[in-house]
């Protein structure tokens, strides 16, 4: 018998943590964190406690309260008894916070299988953020940190990456990981085989990308092994044919960037490969130079290791790297302490806002929302700034935006909306399921599990903690 229990990710967009139960070999498809349950108790300056080990995340039931998961030094922190380790591996879909974040919580001896690309983005991330007990994924500090480990090495965790087709065993269950679109490289669907007949599933995924092929051979293979059961994404299934594309970004945001006489801004994420391709390709056509901070370097840069994505190295004739102003404000070497500037002091294509100002036209800046402030320093004059990203879709977004609008209005800079979302349509989400035809459906990652009840498929509508037997 296999059983099936969803946490997180049931009618909620993200937290996956999705646990197989195959006769007693346990797996967990993602675990991400839920940025809407997180929501709903913490905000920036009311955080959860690593002095509390992982009593805060679970009291608020963040992550599910069950045996055989979490890290001994957590669990110990939180006045628990450490647990031999119950789950098999953890099988990751794509680098996303809510996919891959709360990884950071479980006992260092389950393995993480994921994408090649997939470690090098988690690799990334780890590089240019501090540390926290939410985004330990690579590795984790034993807790509690006392004085004297301050300089003990981390943990490093168990990693095993694959590439798409790769089949791969965790004891009787076999999987077969098929790469997929999504707004990140590195993003896999997964045909699995259990004792009872497939079961696939899809991750996030889109038909409307740069590379809907793969997700096309996603569908093939999925729909080839006649699954008994499908989890999917639902992410947009509210919505109809959306007609949206990366070219349209593209074409639209060139046009906009070219008939600006002064400085462009850009905010994309920089997990989006494409995304960044195309900003690279639209400064590269029009004569400019793509300015990006030494954060985005450590994505450029293990993007630049995967051949196929085909991105330049962060030191490319038309990338530049913008130098922030830190302590004296003099751009001395002596104010840089962050690990992942200092060790790029030495490129030769650093600029600084000063330069910049000099001929605003020549570039096109990558500014992300938090670094909103080194407008004062650009002090662009007649600009246009580019939002590549998707409007707010709650309170808290919606308070950002406000104050976003507030300093494009304070440096006068012209607002253009232009992004394609990393998740399927409505009616592409609905042609892939009849497609795959699987005898039982369950949707997650979505708001409206209920719309999937119109397919003529047989859907279950899941329950946090249910368990659903096949
Ligand atoms: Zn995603």
């Amino acid at each position: 018998m296999v059983k099936l229990t969803f946490y997180g990710g049931v009618e909620e967009i993200g937290g996956n943590k999705i646990l197989l139960d195959d006769q007693g070999t346990k797996i967990f498809l993602d675990f991400g964190m839920s940025f809407k349950r997180r929501g709903l108790y913490f905000e920036e300056f009311l955080m959860p406690r690593s002095a509390n080990g992982i009593g805060d995340f679970l009291e608020l039931n963040l992550v599910p309260d069950i045996k055989g998961v979490y890290r001994d030094d957590l669990l110990e922190h939180f006045g628990r008894k450490s647990e031999n380790p119950e789950i098999d591996a953890v099988v990751l879909s794509h680098a996303h916070a809510d996919h891959a974040n709360y990884i950071s919580f479980l006992h260092k001896d389950i393995p993480i299988y994921c994408g090649e690309t997939c470690k090098y983005i988690l690799e990334a991330v780890k590089e240019q953020s501090q540390r926290t007990i939410e985004n330990e994924v690579i590795d984790y500090k034993q807790r509690p940190v006392f004085k004297c480990d301050y300089r003990k090495p981390p943990i490093k965790r168990k990693f095993h990456t694959f590439r798409t087709g790769n089949k791969f065993h965790i004891d009787s269950i076999e999987i077969e990981p098929i790469h997929v679109d999504h707004s990140v490289p590195g993003a896999y669907g997964f045909i699995i085989h259990t004792s009872e007949g497939v079961i696939a599933y899809t991750g996030d995924l889109r038909m409307h990308g740069l590379h809907a092929e793969m997700t096309s051979d996603f569908i093939n293979t999925a729909k080839e092994a006649k699954p008994i059961a499908m989890i999917t994404e639902g992410t947009r299934i509210d919505t109809g044919q959306t007609n949206e594309s990366e070219e349209k970004v593209h074409s639209h945001a060139k046009k906009e960037i070219s008939s600006c006489k002064d400085l462009a801004i850009v905010d994309f994420n920089f997990k989006d490969v494409d995304r960044f391709t195309t900003f690279y390709k639209i400064a590269k056509e029009l004569g400019k130079k793509l300015v990006i901070s030494f954060k985005h370097a450590c994505f450029l840069e293990r993007y630049h290791k995967d051949k196929i994505l085909r991105t330049p190295d962060s030191t490319d004739d038309h990338i530049l790297l913008l130098k922030p102003k830190r302590l004296t404000g003099t751009y001395i070497d002596d104010d840089y302490s962050d690990y992942y500037i200092k060790k790029r002091l030495n490129y030769p294509n650093i600029i600084t806002a000063d330069d910049i100002r000099k001929k605003p036209s020549d570039y096109v800046v990558v500014l992300n929302f938090w670094y909103l402030n080194m407008l004062v320093d650009l002090k662009p004059e007649n600009g246009v700034y580019i939002h590549s990203l998707s409007e707010p879709f709650n309170e808290e977004m919606e308070i950002s935006y406000e104050r976003m609008m507030n300093w494009l209005n304070q440096f006068n800079l012209k607002f253009v909306q232009s992004h394609c979302s990393g998740h399927i349509c409505g009616s592409d989400l609905k042609n892939l399921v009849t497609d795959i035809k699987p005898r039982l459906l369950y949707p997650i990652h979505t708001e409206h599990p209920d719309m999937f009840k119109k397919l003529d498929i047989n859907t279950r509508v899941v329950g946090e903690g249910k368990v659903y037997k096949l």
